[in-house]
């Protein structure tokens, strides 16, 4: 018998998620145009209107690993999604989790969870769940001979520059070496004991990231969000075991306006655009097995290409829509970009 030696492909899980309708969407009498009407599947109920302008609904549906509609908790919604990547870093993989939609779609709900509401409404998002799944598996038996230390990174991308936000939002260098290898130069790397740890820096960083939110140059929905769960061996060199990368990415809306003549909103547009793309691109090549991965094309891939490449390595995106008829044409380009074979 030969050993083959097939490479299996970069694994990548797509999954969308539909939150509840809300307040103003309910008081301007919008129509609820997304339904998921099976597992995977989701539906859009498109407005058109026809030559005699009678209105009707066009129907359009789409498939991906897993869809979620508004009753789904972030619970469910973890369990699907980050939960196995977990997992993977324990085998020394590097996982990445991305959060992709539209300016208030839910992805920082799904990734911070909300924690602005009473204390009885507070509802853990993924960071927080991935944290504690970390520590509890740190406990287990099987992991406790490879004598693991976890520690947590939390940075923001703005226009293409990096910020420290476990560290007064400090703004850092990002170098490429000889080897490709990428480093963020002095990163804060903190020590993390407990998964109460972790919450405690997702806290101080994300009120970090919206205090800057009144200043123009620091608006949370332009930028993108990574925190970072780093498993490090407790030896001499603090040698690297795995890396969990969690993105809240930068509102996918297109420019707020077009024709904006605010040089600043324009150019802040277009590095958006710019990174998202790279995106799209960098993950289609790791599910083809490409060689060439394009991660130069943008700050957010370049920072994120350790967390690509390995053995065991791990990528999930979960793609937020909302429901309302108005973001119908915002929904869709979420749709063609998430839309799984577009990546497989
Ligand atoms: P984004 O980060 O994509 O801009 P947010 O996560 O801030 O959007 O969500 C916008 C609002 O909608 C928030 O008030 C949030 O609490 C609410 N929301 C989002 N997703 C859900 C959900 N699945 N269930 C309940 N409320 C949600
Ligand atoms: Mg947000």
């Amino acid at each position: 018998l030969s050993v083959t030696n097939v490479i299996e492909p970069h694994r990548i899980c797509v999954c969308i998620r539909k939150r509840p309708m809300n307040k103003q969407e309910l008081n301007r009498r919008e129509i609820d145009v997304v339904s998921v009407p099976g597992r995977g599947a989701l539906l859009v109920h498109e407005p058109k209107q026809k030559v005699d302008l009678t209105k009707y609904l066009d129907n359009q549906i789409f498939q991906f690993d897993y869809s979620f509609d508004e009753t789904s908790t972030n619970d469910l919604v973890y369990r699907f999604t980050a939960k196995p990547l977990v997992q993977s870093i324990f085998e020394g993989g590097m996982a990445t989790c991305f959060a992709y939609g539209q300016t208030g779609s839910g992805k920082t709900h799904t990734m911070g969870g909300d924690f602005s509401g009473k204390q009885q409404n507070c509802s853990k998002g993924i960071y927080a769940l991935a944290a504690q799944d970390v520590f509890a598996h740190l406990g287990q038996r099987r992991y406790a001979n490879l004598n693991l230390s976890a520690y947590v990174s939390f940075f923001e991308i703005y226009n293409g520059k990096v910020y420290d936000l476990l560290n007064k939002k400090t703004m850092l260098r990002v170098l490429q070496d000889e080897h490709q290898q990428v480093q963020v130069v002095d990163l804060k790397e903190v020590y993390v004991p407990s998964a109460d740890e972790v919450i405690k820096m997702i806290q101080l960083g994300s009120a970090s990231r919206t205090f800057g939110q009144t200043s123009a140059n620091a608006n949370s929905s332009r930028s993108h969000a990574i925190l970072q769960i780093i498993l490090r061996r407790n030896d001499r060199a603090s040698t690297l075991h795995g890396k969990f990368s969690l993105v809240d990415l930068a509102g996918n809306e297109r420019g707020i306006d077009v024709n904006s003549n605010d040089r600043a909103t324009l150019v802040e547009t277009a590095e958006i655009n710019r990174s998202l793309l790279a995106l799209k691109e960098c993950i289609r090549s790791l599910g083809m097995n490409s060689d060439h991965i394009p991660f130069r094309m943008s700050t957010l891939t370049k920072v994120l290409r350790d967390s690509f490449i390995g053995e065991n390595s791990r990528t999930c995106m979960i793609a937020m829509v909302s429901p309302g008829m108005a973001s119908c044409e915002c929904t869709m380009n979420t749709l063609r970009y998430a839309d799984r074979y577009a990546f497989n």
